[in-house]
């Protein structure tokens, strides 16, 4: 005799259904769950399942060129490196870009222009925008531009929102609220779309923030942006103020999307991105690398890697994240951290003895995946690139043994082998490729002379 013997048949469905969704939910889940294919499974346990991975892949806004070039360490990039540039973003399948400030100067408003008509004649998949503050003065530009290059522009009109800034610049509400409301008028008036950005949002009192937005929404916004501006977000603070941002907006009965714009004053910029895409955000900011004024912005090649990896659906080329990383470096005139994820020379690079020798015995087996998650956490094959085994005073035979063979070298020869270990016992540092050839060759002269 069963439990279920005593049920009615509605309840005996009922059950069926419940368990044939929650096996449903389940399935779905693990399919989605991440990149790795199911026969390693068993052998990666994964405590990462988020609950929320029927979300589509985020838009994404790339500011590189508005909020990167505020960084005080790059070089303001010439037009022909920021065009190129564009079109790393389109292999990426970035949505849209701030593409400058053009009230700034005129080289930034003959560079918008450009990338506008680039966009335009080459017919890109890439809506532009343009940075304002709530004045007059910095939208007729943007109009400038959208009418020069032909273009439909959006506005991206800020505006200082929290109570700090509001005692430094001695603004009360309601001249802010008159601000905001007249700069989004006059940018609808004059065929822009808006997008409202509310400065500091993240340390902003809700009170105001309510009132600002509601203001901008009615004056005719279609887009608001929360803007960590300071990088003073957590985790547990993002989730909060997009939840509050959310129900603002239903309550509107709008069709208004929402946007996150995050800095890394904290160290928190990717993490706390990563949370806005699980709590729903339309659309996420970030620049390349992460370049941007102070600690820098979300890294928007890192934001991509981990939404990929968690199992959001993405349709870019993953491939194109390091050339897109590499193309920044050179527009900006900065290098990349060796140790840098992903992109960096040392991400997936080992002269450790234990490690390289788990690296090798993987290669052996003639299976990328398991030769690239035996100790990494992502798979470098995916993004082009591979695990390389260096030698170095922490290496041990296996290490150089791979070397000579890698490098066309005999590896069985036990003498060469103990003598480049003793040597690189020696060493502070690992050895280059070209440093070990010369010890190659001197070994063979000796051999010879004797
Ligand atoms: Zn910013």
């Amino acid at each position: 005799m069963t439990y279920n013997y005593y049920l009615s048949s509605e309840v005996l469905l009922f059950i069926l259904n419940h368990e044939l969704y929650i096996a449903y939910c389940f399935v779905t889940l693990m399919a989605g769950s991440n990149q790795l294919p199911e026969k390693y499974h068993e052998m990666i346990f994964n405590w990462n399942d988020s609950l929320k991975k029927d979300l589509p892949f985020p838009e994404l806004n790339d500011e590189s060129l508005r909020d990167g070039v505020q960084s005080p360490s790059v070089y303001e990039p010439p037009l022909e490196l920021k065009l190129k540039f564009i079109d790393r973003m389109i292999d990426l399948k970035i949505d849209a870009a701030d593409i400058g400030f053009p009230g700034a100067h005129d080289k930034m408003f003959n560079d918008c222009v450009a990338i506008s008509k680039y966009i335009r004649e080459n017919d890109l998949p890439l809506s532009p925008n343009c940075a304002a503050r709530s004045s007059i003065n910095d939208i007729k530009p943007i109009i400038d531009v959208a009418a020069k290059a032909e273009v439909k522009l959006e506005a991206a009109i800020f505006i200082g929102s929290s109570q700090i800034r509001r005692f430094i610049e001695n603004w009360d509400q309601k001249y802010l609220l008159d601000l905001a409301e007249k700069a989004i008028a006059y940018a609808i008036d004059n065929d822009l779309s808006c997008f409202f950005v509310t400065e500091d949002t993240t340390r902003a009192n809700p009170d105001f923030l309510e009132k600002l937005y509601l203001t901008a929404i009615e004056a005719g916004a279609s887009r608001v942006c929360i803007s960590d501006t300071v990088g003073h977000s957590t985790p547990v603070g993002v989730r909060k103020i997009v939840d509050f941002m959310k129900n603002l907006i239903k309550d509107t009965k709008e069709e208004i999307k929402l946007d996150w714009h995050g800095h890394d004053d904290r160290g928190l910029a990717l993490v706390n991105a990563l949370v806005a895409a699980e709590c729903g955000v339309d659309r996420i900011h970030g620049t390349a690398l992460g370049i941007g004024e102070r600690c820098g912005n979300t890294p928007m090649d890192l934001l991509i890697v981990n939404l990929f990896l968690e199992g959001y659906k993405y349709e870019g080329d993953t491939q194109a994240i390091i050339p897109y990383c590499n193309q920044a470096a050179k527009m900006f005139g900065v290098k990349i951290p060796h140790s840098y994820p992903v992109v960096g020379q040392d991400a997936f690079r080992t002269a450790t003895g234990v490690h390289a020798n788990a690296v090798i015995k993987a290669k052996k087996r003639n299976d990328e995946w398991l030769t690239d998650l035996i100790y990494s956490g992502v798979p470098a094959h995916i993004f082009g690139r591979d695990q390389t085994i260096e030698v170095g005073p922490v290496s041990g035979q296996s290490n150089v043994v791979y070397w000579l063979e890698r490098h066309g070298y005999d590896g069985t020869d036990t003498l060469l082998v103990d003598h480049i270990c003793s040597l690189a016992k020696n060493r502070r540092r690992i050895f280059t490729n070209e440093e070990i050839r010369l010890i190659v060759n001197n070994y063979r002269k000796s051999k010879e002379q004797k």
